[in-house]
């Protein structure tokens, strides 16, 4: 420990930035969403009610309130856009009674209203393990129910907020499943925080057995210094050994490598 360890060349490449990513920030600024807490391309500026070690979002325990409009607005901006797939995200908001849930919902099936054949998957918050959030957004039309576990089981506790924890967020999973089968469930972890290979593999194996379809493995990156360090970068070829594992296990998809991100060709999923 001490010394931060030096990039890998596998990790000295541009991560690129589509044209598409450049267009619809533009569309969100002429359409005043600034102030929103839903779109995924658009985390600068939001402020959330917790402090993983692993993220930069800035914090505060009273944010500033939801704007009602959001909803309506979100949907707007993102039908007018013929996309195919689209990921709605948020930072945790646990000042806010329902975490968001309703916010959440609303924009979907607004979103869905104008467009029904967009493909929307929503990243959610645990909402401290409140169900009932769990449910308003499963049963809200979406088609991927996504809540990222981030870590191993074991390291939870020192990576993640400690409102946070792996059996929560295993019932969130759950829990979308079962309000409404049809809907995907997924779920991202990182690597490269001194996770071993056997932690790896018990953490898969239980996301399988609650039913989990879709993963995605990155490498973590230190976002700032005051951020954990990086333990070990992990080879690509081990990152294709656990999407191998993965598929092996029998998740409906398993996307790994260094620059895997939680929606990573999220719109190549075939249903
Ligand atoms: Fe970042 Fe999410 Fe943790 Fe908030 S809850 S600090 S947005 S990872």
């Amino acid at each position: 420990k001490g010394e931060r360890l030096r990039l890998p060349p596998w990790l000295k490449t541009e991560i690129p930035i589509g044209k598409n990513y450049n267009r619809l920030k533009n569309t969100l600024r002429d359409l005043n969403l600034h102030t929103g807490n839903l779109l995924k391309m658009s985390s600068q500026g939001y402020t959330c009610t917790r402090g993983c070690r692993f993220c930069s979002v800035k914090t505060a325990r009273q944010p500033p309130p939801l704007d009602p409009d959001e909803p309506y607005n979100t949907a707007k901006a993102i039908a007018a856009w013929g996309l195919d797939y689209v990921v709605l995200t948020s930072v945790d908001r646990d000042d806010i009674a329902d975490g968001g849930a309703e916010h959440f919902a609303k924009t979907v099936t607004s979103l869905k209203e104008r467009n029904p054949h967009i493909l929307v998957e929503c990243l959610t918050p645990d909402f401290r393990g409140d169900l009932s959030a769990v449910e308003k957004i499963a049963l809200s039309g979406l088609d991927v129910y996504a809540h990222n576990v981030e870590t191993v089981r074991e390291l939870q506790r020192y990576v993640r907020d400690p409102r946070a924890n792996f059996d929560q967020s295993l019932t969130v999973l759950k829990h979308a499943k079962q309000v409404k089968p049809g809907v995907l469930t997924k779920t991202s972890i990182m690597l490269g925080l001194g996770e071993s290979d056997q932690q790896i593999v018990s953490t898969l194996t239980e996301l399988r057995e609650a039913g989990v379809d879709c993963l995605t493995l990155g490498q973590y990156m230190q976002p700032t210094k005051r951020h954990l360090k990086v333990e070990e970068y992990i080879p690509p070829e081990k990152f294709a050994h656990w999407e191998k594992v993965g598929n092996e296990m029998g998740f409906v998809y398993t996307a790994s490598g260094p620059l895997v991100r939680s929606s990573y060709k999220a719109g190549e999923l075939n249903y």
